[in-house]
């Protein structure tokens, strides 16, 4: 397969889009790619004439600077990846390339935001959907692909399509996990081998037939620490800490 076409502005990218025909799928990532984000990626190739992925680590999502300095990237490999797969092009644009207004322009969602990770990250669903809209204003695809494994992020930005009337349709792909059941992120390459397993454990736990205080409990001898375990839309959604790293996981009730 031939390299994806790089490209790092916006006037770039919406002059390369100018000239590109037929259906668009886009798969927006923050980088540091494994195979859960390849199964987005092969899912928009095969539906769509052309794919576009972005990489941008998007500050004004993180709520807490740490995460974001210690957050993974391995560009190479990403490229590498991307390649393999036959992506076409690829955006990845600095910070103020995206936000030349300093942000002083934010979508905000007022119902869903504030539950689960909107309750322990503030600001954090402000910065996903903006950054999300802006990507859709410059990239305009026909499709935009989102995995299940941040479950309610997925929600959101489906709904900000249908109540901004914007021309794309949001597709959800499926939550992918390593052979021990752990989701994959790229958060998991910030754990040591010992955290892995407990983050594996906690994969099990929450997928088990016990009741919701029953997993809490059994996370807690664990020694993992339960920011939330909530059922809501038909799923257990749960995010922890193991070690110093952050977890989300999600699954079907
Ligand atoms: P991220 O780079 O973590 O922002 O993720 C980019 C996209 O990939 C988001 O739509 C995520 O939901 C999706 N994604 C990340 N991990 C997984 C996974 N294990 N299974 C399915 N989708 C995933």
């Amino acid at each position: 397969m031939s390299k994806p076409l790089v490209v790092t502005s916006v006037a770039e990218m919406q002059k390369v889009r100018q000239a590109m025909t037929g259906t668009i799928g886009f798969v927006p990532t923050m980088g540091a790619l494994h195979s859960g984000h390849a199964t987005l990626m092969q899912k928009s190739l095969a539906e769509n004439e052309q794919t576009v992925v972005s990489i941008f680590v998007n500050p004004t999502q993180f709520n807490d600077k740490k995460d974001l300095e210690k957050y993974p990237s391995n560009f190479a490999g990403d490229l590498e990846m991307l390649q393999k797969l036959g992506v076409q092009i690829l955006f990845a644009p600095p910070f103020l390339e995206m936000y030349p207004d300093n942000y002083n322009y934010q979508i905000s969602e007022k119902e869903m935001s504030p539950l689960l990770c909107g309750n322990f990250r503030e600001g954090h669903f402000n910065g996903v959907l903006t950054i999300v809209l802006k990507l859709f204003n410059i990239v305009r695809p026909t499709r935009a692909y989102f995995g299940e494994k941040d479950y309610q992020q997925y929600q959101l930005i489906k709904k900000m399509t249908e109540a901004l009337f914007m021309n794309v349709e949001v597709v959800g792909c499926p939550l992918i996990r390593d052979e021990n059941g752990l989701a994959l992120s790229s958060r998991n390459k910030l754990l040591n081998g010992e955290q892995i397993r407990l983050a594996q454990k906690f994969a099990h736990v929450l997928s088990s037939e016990k009741s919701k205080q029953q997993v809490l409990e059994k996370l807690s001898d664990l020694g993992i620490e339960t920011e939330y375990i909530e059922e809501l839309w038909g799923r257990r959604l749960a995010a922890v800490k193991v070690g110093p790293v952050r977890l989300i996981d999600n699954v079907k009730i």
